[in-house]
């Protein structure tokens, strides 16, 4: 796969032609802004490589460990983190629960502190009415900028697509060159013998050097034994 500094390198050289597309289309700053965020910040630390410890993972500061559950959880590459939206939902989910985690228990540390600073009698009374404005303001922000999260998500999920396209083509294009590398090697091991100095299958052929041809089978005149010679041999020549 490609490094985390070429995959930087495509997220920031690619940004101008999302954000250009974008307003083209919507002619709207804030949808372009909100699409253009998702997909940076989709590029550079919340991309599918938050899987292994990568960039995207030491990006994220003293905060990384958020990230810890999710690397130990997940194969590298898997369906879960590099597949088209499915990785980008699961991300943002995940993120979502760390959110829920932290106002919660936030929520829940401030009440109590409110209580032992003398601020309020009942903690719990405080608490409660914090997560129910907060939940009031959540679900009147959802409905008010929905588009506007629509858009980020979109972002997000080019920012991850452009990832997992480099991913792809990277590995597409090493295993053709490995493949031809080792095609190459296998030919340069066998003998380069020109063709005409191949073994050929026909005897007949005109063009087959002798040397290759098996000797000939050497002649021998039958001779006589010593008993049958005539004595007259060689008389009178
Ligand atoms: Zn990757």
């Amino acid at each position: 796969m490609p490094s985390g500094r070429t995959h930087d390198s495509i997220t920031l050289w690619s940004l101008p032609l999302i954000a250009g597309l974008t307003f083209a289309r919507t002619q709207s700053s804030s949808l372009t802004l909100c699409i253009a965020g998702g997909y940076l910040f989709s590029g550079l630390m919340f991309g599918p490589d938050l899987d292994i410890y990568s960039y995207h993972y030491k990006r994220w500061g003293w905060l990384r460990w958020i990230w810890l559950p999710y690397r130990r959880s997940m194969r590298h590459r898997s369906f879960w983190s590099h597949a088209p939206i499915a990785g980008t939902v699961v991300r943002i989910a995940y993120l979502l629960i760390w959110v829920g985690i932290f106002g919660i228990g936030g929520g829940l540390a401030s009440a109590i502190a409110c209580q032992l600073i003398g601020i309020t009698n009942d903690w719990s009374l405080l608490a409660q009415q914090w997560f129910s404005s907060s939940r009031l303001f959540f679900e009147q922000s959802s409905q008010q900028y929905s588009t506007e999260a629509i858009a980020i998500a979109i972002g997000l999920e080019l920012g991850a697509l452009s990832h997992t396209c480099s991913d792809w083509m990277t590995s597409t294009y090493r295993r053709a060159f490995n493949q031809r590398s080792k095609k190459a090697a296998k030919s340069a091991q066998q003998p380069s013998l020109p063709p005409d100095l191949l073994p050929s299958s026909s005897n007949n052929d005109p063009m087959k050097p002798s040397f290759l041809e098996p000797p000939p089978q050497t002649r021998r005149e039958p001779q006589l034994p010593p008993f049958r010679r005539r004595r007259d041999d060689g008389i009178g020549r």
